[in-house]
């Protein structure tokens, strides 16, 4: 019930409990103020029908006292008056005119106790009070009854009884009543017309500021409360509809900024406010997204939590996070569906080879194949997952594309993945700038690990992978063999040739030595024109093979320098650690012992490390 009908119940209540109360108030005044009027009437009348009847026997005219009370009817409301006679008067004076005697019970009753009976009378047209009083012998006054009736003092001589209308009291009752109704109703109508005059206004601002509050709820800030009076509602208006202004217009702030930084607009049956709290939502789990990211140590650590936001907070389990292969037309997949293991599951493997063929790489731009199917002819799902779309998103560094990933769409789930991609291309976007900073951090790590005329890691390289190194080789109980090598006559190259035909013999030699060992053996530019090989899990024998193997290709190798071709030998020391040495250093060191001994027994030759050799030649 609303406070209008409330109030309206309200003053029915009043009003009514109000009349009623004062109806049954005024009903019974007028009752107990008929009864005892008419009853002190009747007292009146009964006492002057006594002194006309005494006056009449003393005067010996009572006979004529029937007419003196056909007379006495003439007064207005006395409506008829009888006289009756008690048995003592009876038994001096005879029973008297016919209607003397008692007709009823009430006036024997009164004959009998000396006591006055009132009663009301009912007629058809009107309403009556009936009083009998009687007439008690006394001997006061002179005369007086014991004169001439032969009784006792209090002794019932007869008695009255007449009849007094009280119709027009009652007219006069109703009419005063309906006065009462009439006054109290009106009372209550201008109350209530006030009161509804001052309530009407709060009952409206208060559905207004509901309705106002309920659109609210749903997102829209544009309701205005209707401001009715200038007092306290009319300020409640005011206020609430600065309120909804100032929300509105923050929100819509809010919206925008937010809208602008997802590059999500709302739609317009969309709740305004459940959208931008899901947007700043998505900004804030983002903006931790980054924060994790700036302190990941490496590239890899970046792409694994990306793909790992992919799965957890977006529910996306088909996708492929490509990374390009810099100053080549190539690309490798990095993550595929949560695995690290480099296939190409949902496109042309072309692509790896040939990365022009993606086309988000090709044009920088987000390709939606869920809107447009067929976009894409590198997108092929495999048998075993048909029905998919994807949607791919590149991730731009230095204005090229440097990453692409693409999120494979189950049926059905297109409105859902359509509806993340602003967040996703947020998270892509805080990304690109770490991932970037990393490369390049990476990219300067390497260059400073390696030398860059041949490629090759450097003595720095192995300063920093020689605990990891040896860790490794502890861990598996293993041993590595270091070759240690150093080109014979080198510097006779540079003198007669030049630098350039000098810096040719060490590049091919370097490319010699990366072809000759495995890829998990190392190949490290050490000095000049010396390298160091170390040879993985590898026992002596196989060691004094491989540097056999070097040195006979060394012998072999031509190089080009300009119009000469260009002929060399190479002298190789080998050392094993743990297996010689106690420390890796030591070993290197051990090596670079035999390589001198190999110089000193006449070059082109391999030479294992022996303790005479150390023994005999304290200067190293
Ligand atoms: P040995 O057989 O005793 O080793 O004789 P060698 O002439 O090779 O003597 P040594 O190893 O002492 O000489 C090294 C020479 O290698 C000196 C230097 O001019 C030359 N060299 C070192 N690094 C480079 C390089 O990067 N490019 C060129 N062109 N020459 C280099
Ligand atoms: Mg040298
Ligand atoms: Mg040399």
């Amino acid at each position: 019930m609303n406070l209008s009908a409330k109030i309206n119940v309200f003053f029915v209540a009043i009003a009514a409990g109000l009349i009623v109360i004062l109806v049954a108030i005024s009903l019974y005044a007028f009752r107990s103020f008929s009864i005892a009027s008419s009853s002190e009437h009747i007292r009146t009348a009964a006492e002057i029908v006594r002194v006309h009847l005494t006056e009449s026997m003393i005067n010996g005219v009572i006979d004529k006292r029937e007419s003196f009370l056909k007379r006495l009817m003439e007064v207005q409301g006395l409506s008829s008056a009888r006289v009756v006679r008690s048995p003592l008067v009876v038994q001096q004076f005879g029973t008297g005119l016919s209607e003397e005697s008692p007709t009823d019970d009430i006036e024997a009753q009164v004959l009998r106790e000396g006591r006055p009976q009132y009663e009301i009378v009912e007629t058809a047209d009107d309403t009556l009070i009936r009083g009998t009083i009687p007439f008690i012998a006394t001997n006061r006054g002179s005369p007086n009854c014991l004169e001439c009736h032969n009784v006792q003092e209090g002794m019932v001589l007869g008695a009255v009884t007449m009849q007094v209308s009280i119709g027009a009291l009652k007219h006069k009752a109703m009419m005063t009543v309906a006065g009462i109704i009439g006054a109290v109703a009106l009372f209550a109508g201008i109350t209530f017309f006030l009161i509804r005059r001052t309530v009407q206004p709060i009952a409206v601002t208060a559905h207004n500021v509901e309705d106002a509050v309920q659109r609210a709820l749903r997102g829209d800030f544009k309701g205005k409360v209707e401001q009715m009076t200038e007092d306290e509602i009319g300020q409640i208006a005011g206020d609430m509809n600065r309120l909804l202004g100032f929300l509105d217009d923050g929100l819509t702030r809010i919206g925008d900024n937010v809208a602008r930084l997802t590059n999500k607009t709302t739609a317009a049956d969309e709740n305004q406010l459940d959208a931008t709290i899901a947007m700043v939502d998505g900004l804030t789990r983002a903006a931790h997204f980054k924060q994790a990211i700036e302190e990941d140590e490496t590239k890899a650590e970046i792409h694994q939590r990306l793909a790992r936001t992919l799965e957890q907070e977006f529910k996306i389990g088909e996708y492929s996070l490509y990374e390009m292969v810099p100053n080549k037309n190539q690309m490798v997949p990095l993550f595929v569906d949560g695995n690290l293991d480099g296939s190409c599951r949902w496109c042309d493997p072309q692509i790896l080879v040939r990365s022009e063929g993606c086309r988000a790489r090709r044009t920088g731009h987000v390709v939606d194949g869920v809107t447009n199917p067929a976009i894409c002819y590198a997108f092929q799902p495999p048998n075993e997952a048909p029905e998919r779309s994807h949607i791919c998103l590149p991730i731009i560094q230095s204005g090229a594309v440097a990453n692409v990933l693409q999120l494979v769409v189950r049926p059905g789930d297109e409105a859902r993945i359509q509806s993340l991609i602003p967040y996703v291309s947020v998270y892509l976007r805080e990304a690109a700038p770490v991932l970037e900073t990393k490369r390049l951090m990476e990219t300067l790590k390497e260059s400073s690990l390696r030398d860059p005329m041949t490629g090759l890691n450097n003595r720095r390289f192995l300063e920093e992978y020689v605990e990891t190194l040896i860790a490794n080789v502890q861990r598996r109980s293993t041993q590595v063999a270091v070759l240690m090598l150093d080109l014979d006559y080198f510097k006779m190259v540079n003198d007669t040739y030049g630098h350039d035909a000098g810096d040719a013999v060490i590049k091919a030699l370097a490319k010699l030595l990366r072809q000759t060992v495995r890829a998990s053996d190392l190949v490290i530019r050490f000095g000049g024109e010396e390298f160091l090989v170390i040879l993985v899990d590898t026992p002596p024998e196989n060691a004094d093979m491989v540097a056999e193997k070097i040195r006979a290709s060394v012998e072999q190798l031509e190089v080009q320098a300009g119009h000469v071709v260009l002929k060399k030998t190479i002298s190789i020391g080998i050392a094993d650690f743990p297996h010689d040495s106690d420390t890796f250093w030591q070993a290197v060191k051990f090596a670079d012992v035999a390589l001198y001994r190999a110089k000193e027994q006449g070059r082109n030759q391999v030479v294992r490390f022996n303790t005479s050799m150390w023994g005999d030649d304290k200067k190293y």
